[in-house]
Protein backbone atom coordinates (compact mmCIF):
# COMPACT_ATOMS: atom_id res chain seq x y z
CA UNK A 1 0.00 0.00 0.00
CA UNK A 2 2.80 2.17 0.50
CA UNK A 3 4.16 2.46 -2.77
CA UNK A 4 0.04 3.15 -3.84
CA UNK A 5 0.45 5.97 -1.45
CA UNK A 6 3.17 7.55 -3.10
CA UNK A 7 1.97 7.77 -6.25
CA UNK A 8 -1.35 9.49 -4.73
CA UNK A 9 -0.85 12.52 -6.98
CA UNK A 10 -0.89 10.93 -9.94
CA UNK A 11 -3.27 8.89 -9.00
CA UNK A 12 -5.71 12.14 -8.45
CA UNK A 13 -4.66 14.05 -11.79
CA UNK A 14 -6.42 11.54 -13.56
CA UNK A 15 -9.58 13.68 -14.71
CA UNK A 16 -10.79 10.01 -15.91
CA UNK A 17 -11.06 11.80 -19.86
CA UNK A 18 -10.51 8.20 -21.18
CA UNK A 19 -8.20 8.88 -23.69
CA UNK A 20 -5.74 5.99 -22.66
CA UNK A 21 -7.84 3.93 -24.47
CA UNK A 22 -6.75 5.30 -28.15
CA UNK A 23 -3.29 5.24 -29.93
CA UNK A 24 -2.45 8.12 -32.04
CA UNK A 25 -0.75 7.69 -35.13
CA UNK A 26 1.54 10.29 -33.44
CA UNK A 27 1.64 12.75 -36.66
CA UNK A 28 -1.32 14.67 -37.70
CA UNK A 29 -0.93 14.89 -41.24
CA UNK A 30 0.29 11.01 -41.23
CA UNK A 31 -1.83 9.06 -43.54
CA UNK A 32 -3.18 5.79 -42.35
CA UNK A 33 -2.98 2.41 -44.47
CA UNK A 34 -7.21 2.42 -44.91
CA UNK A 35 -9.33 -0.59 -44.00
CA UNK A 36 -8.51 -4.11 -43.70
CA UNK A 37 -10.26 -7.28 -42.48
CA UNK A 38 -7.55 -9.64 -41.22
CA UNK A 39 -6.88 -13.66 -40.02
CA UNK A 40 -8.11 -12.85 -36.87
CA UNK A 41 -10.14 -10.01 -36.96
CA UNK A 42 -14.42 -10.59 -37.35
CA UNK A 43 -14.52 -7.33 -38.48
CA UNK A 44 -12.56 -4.87 -40.83
CA UNK A 45 -10.52 -1.96 -39.12
CA UNK A 46 -9.78 1.25 -39.90
CA UNK A 47 -5.86 2.07 -39.34
CA UNK A 48 -6.30 6.20 -39.73
CA UNK A 49 -6.70 8.60 -37.01
CA UNK A 50 -7.55 7.61 -33.38
CA UNK A 51 -7.82 3.79 -32.88
CA UNK A 52 -8.72 2.35 -29.58
CA UNK A 53 -5.88 0.38 -28.42
CA UNK A 54 -5.64 -0.50 -25.05
CA UNK A 55 -5.42 -4.00 -25.53
CA UNK A 56 -7.20 -4.98 -22.20
CA UNK A 57 -10.34 -2.70 -23.06
CA UNK A 58 -10.49 -4.56 -26.98
CA UNK A 59 -10.56 -7.64 -25.21
CA UNK A 60 -13.05 -7.66 -22.23
CA UNK A 61 -15.11 -4.48 -23.37
CA UNK A 62 -15.34 -2.81 -19.82
CA UNK A 63 -14.04 0.21 -18.85
CA UNK A 64 -13.26 -1.03 -15.68
CA UNK A 65 -10.33 -2.92 -17.58
CA UNK A 66 -9.08 -0.01 -19.20
CA UNK A 67 -6.40 2.16 -17.27
CA UNK A 68 -9.19 4.67 -16.71
CA UNK A 69 -11.11 2.28 -15.00
CA UNK A 70 -7.91 1.53 -13.07
CA UNK A 71 -7.10 4.84 -11.79
CA UNK A 72 -10.56 4.87 -10.40
CA UNK A 73 -10.21 1.94 -8.04
CA UNK A 74 -6.72 2.99 -7.25
CA UNK A 75 -8.44 6.41 -6.02
CA UNK A 76 -11.54 4.29 -4.53
CA UNK A 77 -9.05 1.91 -2.21
CA UNK A 78 -6.96 5.25 -1.15
CA UNK A 79 -10.30 6.55 0.17
CA UNK A 80 -11.44 3.46 1.45
CA UNK A 81 -14.82 3.28 -0.89
CA UNK A 82 -13.76 -0.13 -2.02
CA UNK A 83 -12.18 -3.46 -0.16
CA UNK A 84 -9.49 -5.38 -1.93
CA UNK A 85 -10.67 -8.33 -2.96
CA UNK A 86 -10.56 -11.29 -5.75
CA UNK A 87 -12.66 -9.29 -7.74
CA UNK A 88 -10.05 -6.18 -8.08
CA UNK A 89 -7.81 -8.67 -9.11
CA UNK A 90 -9.63 -9.97 -11.67
CA UNK A 91 -10.08 -6.50 -13.03
CA UNK A 92 -6.78 -5.04 -12.40
CA UNK A 93 -4.78 -8.71 -13.34
CA UNK A 94 -5.71 -8.47 -17.04
CA UNK A 95 -3.34 -5.67 -17.76
CA UNK A 96 0.00 -5.97 -19.82
CA UNK A 97 1.13 -2.92 -18.31
CA UNK A 98 2.51 -2.13 -21.89
CA UNK A 99 2.34 1.35 -20.95
CA UNK A 100 0.28 2.56 -24.15
CA UNK A 101 -2.15 4.15 -21.68
CA UNK A 102 0.62 6.44 -20.07
CA UNK A 103 1.70 7.46 -23.47
CA UNK A 104 -1.25 8.88 -24.41
CA UNK A 105 -2.27 10.78 -20.88
CA UNK A 106 -1.71 14.59 -21.19
CA UNK A 107 -1.59 14.98 -17.49
CA UNK A 108 1.41 12.69 -17.39
CA UNK A 109 0.08 9.90 -15.17
CA UNK A 110 2.45 7.11 -14.29
CA UNK A 111 0.00 4.09 -15.33
CA UNK A 112 2.12 1.26 -15.05
CA UNK A 113 3.54 2.20 -11.96
CA UNK A 114 0.38 2.56 -10.65
CA UNK A 115 -1.04 -0.59 -11.85
CA UNK A 116 2.07 -2.49 -10.42
CA UNK A 117 1.62 -0.71 -7.03
CA UNK A 118 -1.73 -1.65 -7.33
CA UNK A 119 -1.23 -5.36 -7.81
CA UNK A 120 1.72 -5.31 -4.96
CA UNK A 121 -1.14 -3.98 -2.80
CA UNK A 122 -3.56 -6.44 -3.79
CA UNK A 123 -0.84 -9.10 -2.54
CA UNK A 124 0.00 -7.17 0.58
CA UNK A 125 -3.72 -7.30 1.39
CA UNK A 126 -3.83 -10.95 1.62
CA UNK A 127 -5.87 -11.60 -1.85
CA UNK A 128 -4.34 -14.95 -3.03
CA UNK A 129 -1.68 -14.77 -6.13
CA UNK A 130 -3.77 -15.57 -9.52
CA UNK A 131 -2.64 -19.40 -9.69
CA UNK A 132 -0.32 -19.36 -12.76
CA UNK A 133 1.75 -16.46 -11.08
CA UNK A 134 2.00 -18.52 -7.95
CA UNK A 135 3.08 -21.45 -9.80
CA UNK A 136 5.94 -19.13 -11.59
CA UNK A 137 6.95 -17.73 -8.50
CA UNK A 138 7.18 -21.29 -6.91
CA UNK A 139 9.65 -22.39 -9.64
CA UNK A 140 11.31 -19.40 -9.27
CA UNK A 141 11.76 -20.23 -5.88
CA UNK A 142 13.30 -22.88 -6.71
CA UNK A 143 15.12 -22.76 -10.12
CA UNK A 144 15.45 -19.37 -9.92
CA UNK A 145 13.92 -19.04 -13.63
CA UNK A 146 9.33 -18.91 -14.36
CA UNK A 147 10.06 -21.31 -17.05
CA UNK A 148 11.14 -24.40 -14.71
CA UNK A 149 14.22 -25.18 -16.47
CA UNK A 150 17.25 -26.64 -14.13
CA UNK A 151 19.49 -23.90 -12.97
CA UNK A 152 22.15 -26.28 -14.07
CA UNK A 153 21.14 -26.18 -17.82
CA UNK A 154 20.59 -22.40 -18.19
CA UNK A 155 23.69 -22.69 -20.60
CA UNK A 156 22.90 -25.50 -22.55
CA UNK A 157 22.05 -22.87 -25.63
CA UNK A 158 26.12 -22.64 -25.75
CA UNK A 159 27.07 -25.87 -26.76
CA UNK A 160 23.70 -26.28 -28.71
CA UNK A 161 24.84 -23.26 -30.86
CA UNK A 162 28.29 -24.54 -31.10
CA UNK A 163 29.72 -21.65 -29.29
CA UNK A 164 32.85 -22.55 -27.48
CA UNK A 165 32.26 -22.66 -24.12
CA UNK A 166 35.35 -20.83 -22.93
CA UNK A 167 33.36 -17.56 -23.14
CA UNK A 168 31.24 -18.73 -19.96
CA UNK A 169 32.66 -16.79 -16.45
CA UNK A 170 35.53 -15.09 -18.29
CA UNK A 171 36.71 -12.59 -15.14
CA UNK A 172 38.66 -10.77 -17.45
CA UNK A 173 36.04 -9.49 -20.38
CA UNK A 174 34.34 -5.91 -19.58
CA UNK A 175 31.40 -6.83 -21.49
CA UNK A 176 28.75 -9.53 -19.90
CA UNK A 177 25.45 -10.42 -21.92
CA UNK A 178 22.72 -11.07 -19.87
CA UNK A 179 20.58 -13.72 -21.76
CA UNK A 180 17.25 -13.92 -19.99
CA UNK A 181 15.61 -16.74 -19.07
CA UNK A 182 13.23 -16.86 -22.60
CA UNK A 183 16.25 -16.75 -24.97
CA UNK A 184 18.26 -19.03 -22.18
CA UNK A 185 15.35 -21.68 -21.79
CA UNK A 186 13.06 -21.50 -24.85
CA UNK A 187 14.40 -19.06 -27.84
CA UNK A 188 17.82 -20.64 -27.64
CA UNK A 189 18.12 -19.50 -31.52
CA UNK A 190 18.00 -15.99 -30.17
CA UNK A 191 20.64 -16.17 -27.58
CA UNK A 192 22.93 -17.81 -30.35
CA UNK A 193 22.71 -15.58 -32.91
CA UNK A 194 23.25 -12.74 -30.89
CA UNK A 195 26.38 -14.19 -29.46
CA UNK A 196 27.68 -14.96 -32.86
CA UNK A 197 26.74 -12.23 -34.26
CA UNK A 198 28.69 -10.25 -31.51
CA UNK A 199 31.81 -12.67 -31.81
CA UNK A 200 31.83 -11.98 -35.24
CA UNK A 201 31.98 -7.93 -34.54
CA UNK A 202 35.32 -9.04 -32.15
CA UNK A 203 33.46 -8.40 -29.41
CA UNK A 204 34.97 -10.11 -26.26
CA UNK A 205 31.99 -10.88 -24.07
CA UNK A 206 31.32 -13.32 -21.44
CA UNK A 207 28.13 -14.80 -20.38
CA UNK A 208 27.89 -16.07 -16.80
CA UNK A 209 26.58 -19.30 -15.26
CA UNK A 210 25.55 -17.67 -12.17
CA UNK A 211 22.67 -15.54 -14.14
CA UNK A 212 19.31 -15.22 -13.01
CA UNK A 213 15.97 -14.33 -14.00
CA UNK A 214 15.94 -10.53 -14.29
CA UNK A 215 13.27 -9.98 -11.96
CA UNK A 216 11.04 -8.65 -14.38
CA UNK A 217 7.64 -11.09 -14.99
CA UNK A 218 7.72 -10.30 -10.67
CA UNK A 219 8.08 -6.59 -10.75
CA UNK A 220 4.95 -6.46 -12.89
CA UNK A 221 3.01 -8.85 -10.85
CA UNK A 222 3.71 -7.33 -7.88
CA UNK A 223 5.68 -10.00 -6.10
CA UNK A 224 7.89 -7.54 -5.74
CA UNK A 225 10.38 -9.35 -2.39
CA UNK A 226 11.24 -12.37 -5.33
CA UNK A 227 11.55 -9.37 -7.65
CA UNK A 228 14.41 -7.95 -5.54
CA UNK A 229 16.05 -11.51 -4.18
CA UNK A 230 16.42 -11.99 -7.77
CA UNK A 231 17.97 -8.28 -8.75
CA UNK A 232 20.32 -8.18 -5.91
CA UNK A 233 21.15 -11.36 -7.59
CA UNK A 234 22.40 -10.15 -10.58
CA UNK A 235 23.60 -7.04 -8.99
CA UNK A 236 26.51 -9.02 -7.06
CA UNK A 237 27.07 -11.10 -9.96
CA UNK A 238 27.42 -8.40 -12.56
CA UNK A 239 29.21 -6.15 -10.23
CA UNK A 240 32.58 -6.13 -12.05
CA UNK A 241 31.60 -5.64 -15.47
CA UNK A 242 31.86 -2.49 -17.51
CA UNK A 243 28.88 -3.04 -19.92
CA UNK A 244 25.96 -5.81 -19.65
CA UNK A 245 24.51 -6.22 -23.15
CA UNK A 246 21.00 -7.62 -23.74
CA UNK A 247 18.63 -9.24 -26.59
CA UNK A 248 15.37 -8.91 -24.53
CA UNK A 249 13.61 -6.19 -24.19
CA UNK A 250 12.38 -6.99 -20.78
CA UNK A 251 15.33 -7.79 -18.98
CA UNK A 252 17.13 -4.41 -20.54
CA UNK A 253 13.92 -2.65 -18.93
CA UNK A 254 14.29 -4.00 -15.86
CA UNK A 255 17.93 -3.99 -15.35
CA UNK A 256 17.89 -0.13 -16.34
CA UNK A 257 14.46 1.42 -15.32
CA UNK A 258 14.00 -0.98 -12.24
CA UNK A 259 16.89 -1.63 -11.08
CA UNK A 260 18.35 1.89 -9.78
CA UNK A 261 14.54 2.00 -8.70
CA UNK A 262 14.58 -0.02 -6.22
CA UNK A 263 17.92 0.17 -5.07
CA UNK A 264 17.70 4.03 -4.82
CA UNK A 265 21.49 3.92 -6.33
CA UNK A 266 22.91 4.08 -9.76
CA UNK A 267 24.12 0.81 -11.16
CA UNK A 268 27.60 0.22 -11.46
CA UNK A 269 27.57 -1.05 -14.92
CA UNK A 270 26.31 0.59 -18.36
CA UNK A 271 23.54 -1.33 -20.26
CA UNK A 272 23.07 -1.90 -23.46
CA UNK A 273 20.37 -3.95 -26.49
CA UNK A 274 22.60 -5.53 -28.54
CA UNK A 275 20.39 -3.67 -31.25
CA UNK A 276 22.09 -0.01 -30.16
CA UNK A 277 25.44 -1.72 -30.51
CA UNK A 278 25.09 -2.77 -34.32
CA UNK A 279 23.21 0.34 -35.09
CA UNK A 280 25.97 2.93 -34.02
CA UNK A 281 28.57 0.18 -36.09
CA UNK A 282 26.06 1.02 -38.78
CA UNK A 283 26.21 4.64 -38.62
CA UNK A 284 29.90 4.71 -38.41
CA UNK A 285 30.29 3.25 -41.19
CA UNK A 286 31.91 0.17 -39.75
CA UNK A 287 29.35 -2.40 -40.83
CA UNK A 288 27.43 -3.16 -43.67
CA UNK A 289 25.11 -6.17 -44.83
CA UNK A 290 25.00 -8.05 -48.11
CA UNK A 291 21.27 -9.03 -49.99
CA UNK A 292 20.46 -12.49 -49.53
CA UNK A 293 18.38 -14.41 -52.61
CA UNK A 294 15.63 -15.70 -49.69
CA UNK A 295 14.69 -12.02 -48.62
CA UNK A 296 15.18 -10.20 -51.88
CA UNK A 297 11.92 -8.16 -52.73
CA UNK A 298 10.38 -9.05 -49.39
CA UNK A 299 8.50 -6.45 -46.84
CA UNK A 300 9.19 -6.77 -43.68
CA UNK A 301 7.75 -4.48 -41.04
CA UNK A 302 9.25 -4.13 -37.56
CA UNK A 303 7.32 -4.65 -33.84
CA UNK A 304 8.22 -2.13 -31.34
CA UNK A 305 8.30 -4.40 -28.26
CA UNK A 306 6.93 -1.62 -24.99
CA UNK A 307 9.83 -2.39 -22.94
CA UNK A 308 12.64 -1.56 -25.22
CA UNK A 309 10.08 1.42 -26.94
CA UNK A 310 8.01 3.81 -25.03
CA UNK A 311 9.12 2.24 -21.66
CA UNK A 312 12.04 4.26 -22.42
CA UNK A 313 10.11 6.90 -23.81
CA UNK A 314 8.27 7.32 -20.68
CA UNK A 315 11.85 7.12 -18.49
CA UNK A 316 13.59 9.46 -20.48
CA UNK A 317 10.68 11.58 -19.72
CA UNK A 318 11.02 11.21 -15.81
CA UNK A 319 14.50 11.80 -16.18
CA UNK A 320 14.08 14.95 -17.36
CA UNK A 321 10.93 15.73 -14.86
CA UNK A 322 13.38 15.65 -12.25
CA UNK A 323 16.17 16.89 -13.75
CA UNK A 324 15.13 20.49 -15.62
CA UNK A 325 15.45 23.98 -14.82
CA UNK A 326 12.60 24.94 -18.05
CA UNK A 327 10.33 22.11 -18.90
CA UNK A 328 9.36 23.73 -21.42
CA UNK A 329 12.46 24.32 -23.29
CA UNK A 330 13.84 21.04 -22.50
CA UNK A 331 10.97 19.47 -23.91
CA UNK A 332 12.02 19.51 -27.25
CA UNK A 333 15.14 18.10 -26.46
CA UNK A 334 13.31 14.92 -25.46
CA UNK A 335 11.30 14.38 -28.55
CA UNK A 336 14.95 14.04 -30.15
CA UNK A 337 16.38 12.08 -28.27
CA UNK A 338 12.82 9.89 -28.41
CA UNK A 339 13.04 10.07 -31.88
CA UNK A 340 16.68 8.84 -32.32
CA UNK A 341 15.60 6.28 -29.60
CA UNK A 342 13.07 4.51 -31.77
CA UNK A 343 15.27 5.14 -34.43
CA UNK A 344 18.04 2.62 -33.50
CA UNK A 345 16.16 -0.96 -34.80
CA UNK A 346 14.89 0.91 -38.51
CA UNK A 347 18.60 1.93 -39.10
CA UNK A 348 19.65 -1.57 -38.70
CA UNK A 349 16.50 -3.02 -41.03
CA UNK A 350 16.82 -0.02 -43.68
CA UNK A 351 20.86 -1.05 -44.39
CA UNK A 352 19.48 -4.91 -44.88
CA UNK A 353 19.44 -4.51 -48.80
CA UNK A 354 17.01 -5.72 -51.20
CA UNK A 355 14.27 -6.06 -49.15
CA UNK A 356 11.23 -3.45 -48.42
CA UNK A 357 10.60 -1.96 -45.34
CA UNK A 358 6.94 -0.55 -44.54
CA UNK A 359 5.66 0.23 -41.17
CA UNK A 360 2.29 -0.47 -39.34
CA UNK A 361 0.03 2.52 -38.77
CA UNK A 362 0.56 2.04 -34.93
CA UNK A 363 4.53 2.41 -34.29
CA UNK A 364 7.00 4.01 -31.87
CA UNK A 365 5.25 5.36 -28.70
CA UNK A 366 1.86 4.87 -30.07
CA UNK A 367 2.98 0.58 -30.95
CA UNK A 368 0.18 -1.58 -30.17
CA UNK A 369 1.56 -4.51 -28.15
CA UNK A 370 2.23 -8.06 -28.55
CA UNK A 371 0.83 -9.51 -25.24
CA UNK A 372 3.03 -11.02 -23.86
CA UNK A 373 3.58 -9.26 -20.69
CA UNK A 374 2.54 -8.11 -17.17
CA UNK A 375 2.07 -12.01 -16.13
CA UNK A 376 -0.70 -12.10 -18.95
CA UNK A 377 0.77 -14.94 -20.79
CA UNK A 378 1.06 -16.94 -18.09
CA UNK A 379 -2.29 -16.14 -16.73
CA UNK A 380 -4.88 -14.99 -19.60
CA UNK A 381 -3.29 -17.22 -22.79
CA UNK A 382 -6.23 -16.33 -24.83
CA UNK A 383 -5.89 -12.87 -24.33
CA UNK A 384 -2.48 -12.34 -24.64
CA UNK A 385 -2.04 -14.29 -28.39
CA UNK A 386 -5.71 -12.30 -29.44
CA UNK A 387 -3.65 -9.29 -28.47
CA UNK A 388 -0.64 -10.71 -30.85
CA UNK A 389 -2.86 -11.66 -33.49
CA UNK A 390 -4.75 -8.34 -33.22
CA UNK A 391 -1.03 -7.20 -34.09
CA UNK A 392 -0.74 -9.37 -37.08
CA UNK A 393 -3.42 -8.01 -38.39
CA UNK A 394 -2.08 -4.86 -38.55
CA UNK A 395 1.00 -6.20 -40.23
CA UNK A 396 -0.95 -7.75 -42.79
CA UNK A 397 -2.70 -4.80 -43.60
CA UNK A 398 0.69 -3.38 -44.61
CA UNK A 399 1.55 -6.65 -46.87
CA UNK A 400 3.92 -8.00 -44.92
CA UNK A 401 6.07 -10.59 -45.57
CA UNK A 402 7.81 -10.95 -42.58
CA UNK A 403 7.63 -9.46 -38.78
CA UNK A 404 10.66 -8.56 -37.30
CA UNK A 405 11.10 -7.26 -33.41
CA UNK A 406 13.76 -7.67 -30.72
CA UNK A 407 12.51 -9.74 -27.72
CA UNK A 408 12.38 -13.18 -27.07
CA UNK A 409 9.42 -12.52 -25.46
CA UNK A 410 7.35 -10.61 -28.32
CA UNK A 411 8.87 -13.15 -30.74
CA UNK A 412 7.38 -15.92 -28.51
CA UNK A 413 3.90 -14.97 -28.42
CA UNK A 414 3.84 -13.54 -32.46
CA UNK A 415 4.99 -16.56 -33.38
CA UNK A 416 2.64 -18.35 -31.51
CA UNK A 417 -0.46 -16.07 -32.51
CA UNK A 418 0.98 -16.51 -36.08
CA UNK A 419 0.85 -20.26 -36.09
CA UNK A 420 -2.82 -20.51 -34.15
CA UNK A 421 -4.52 -17.98 -36.77
CA UNK A 422 -2.89 -18.53 -39.92
CA UNK A 423 -1.54 -15.44 -40.59
CA UNK A 424 1.58 -16.39 -42.67
CA UNK A 425 3.64 -13.79 -41.56
CA UNK A 426 7.13 -15.62 -39.63
CA UNK A 427 8.74 -13.15 -37.34
CA UNK A 428 12.54 -12.50 -36.69
CA UNK A 429 14.60 -11.00 -34.37
CA UNK A 430 16.61 -8.69 -36.21
CA UNK A 431 19.94 -10.26 -35.29
CA UNK A 432 18.56 -13.39 -35.53
CA UNK A 433 17.39 -12.68 -39.03
CA UNK A 434 20.69 -11.41 -39.75
CA UNK A 435 22.59 -14.49 -38.51
CA UNK A 436 20.36 -16.88 -39.74
CA UNK A 437 20.75 -15.42 -43.30
CA UNK A 438 24.16 -14.41 -42.60
CA UNK A 439 23.63 -10.75 -44.23
CA UNK A 440 27.04 -9.58 -42.16
CA UNK A 441 29.22 -8.17 -44.52
CA UNK A 442 32.08 -7.44 -42.27
CA UNK A 443 34.69 -4.26 -42.90
CA UNK A 444 36.89 -4.53 -39.84
CA UNK A 445 36.67 -5.83 -36.29
CA UNK A 446 34.68 -3.45 -34.01
CA UNK A 447 35.84 -1.75 -31.06
CA UNK A 448 33.51 -1.18 -27.80
CA UNK A 449 32.99 2.82 -28.18
S1 LIG B 1 -4.98 8.34 -17.06
FE1 LIG B 1 -4.80 10.26 -18.21
S2 LIG B 1 -5.68 9.84 -20.25
FE2 LIG B 1 -6.36 8.19 -18.87
S3 LIG B 1 -8.34 8.89 -18.08
FE3 LIG B 1 -6.81 9.55 -16.61
S4 LIG B 1 -6.27 11.65 -17.24
FE4 LIG B 1 -7.35 10.69 -18.98
S1 LIG C 1 -1.03 -0.92 -19.61
FE1 LIG C 1 -1.81 -1.48 -21.69
S2 LIG C 1 -3.31 -3.12 -21.29
FE2 LIG C 1 -2.94 -2.11 -19.32
S3 LIG C 1 -4.52 -0.53 -19.16
FE3 LIG C 1 -2.73 0.47 -20.08
S4 LIG C 1 -3.06 0.31 -22.31
FE4 LIG C 1 -4.46 -1.15 -21.31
Amino acid sequence: MERLKELKTDIYRCIHCKACVFAYSGDPSREGVGEHKGSFSKERVLYEGMLKSCPAQLEYGWEAYANAGKMWIARSILEGEIEIDDNVADVIYPCITCGLCGEQCENDVRTVDIIEALRAAVLEAGVPARDKHELVDNITQKEDNPYGGKKVERVDWVKEAGIDPKLLNKKDAKIAYFVGCTAAYRQKNIAGATVKLLQKLGLDITVLTEEVCCGSPFFRIGKTNTAQRLMNDNLKFFANYELILFSCAGCYRTFTIDYPKWTGKKNTFKTQHAMELIAQLITDGKLEFKEHPKLKGKTVTYHDPCHTGRHFAEHFKRELINSSDNLFLDKRKLSKRVDDWFEIPRTIIRALPGIKFNEMYRIKENSFCCGAGGGVRAQYPEFSLNTSSRRLDEAEAVGADIMLTECPFCWRNLNDANERDNHGIPVYGILELIDTFDLLKEKGPAKKK
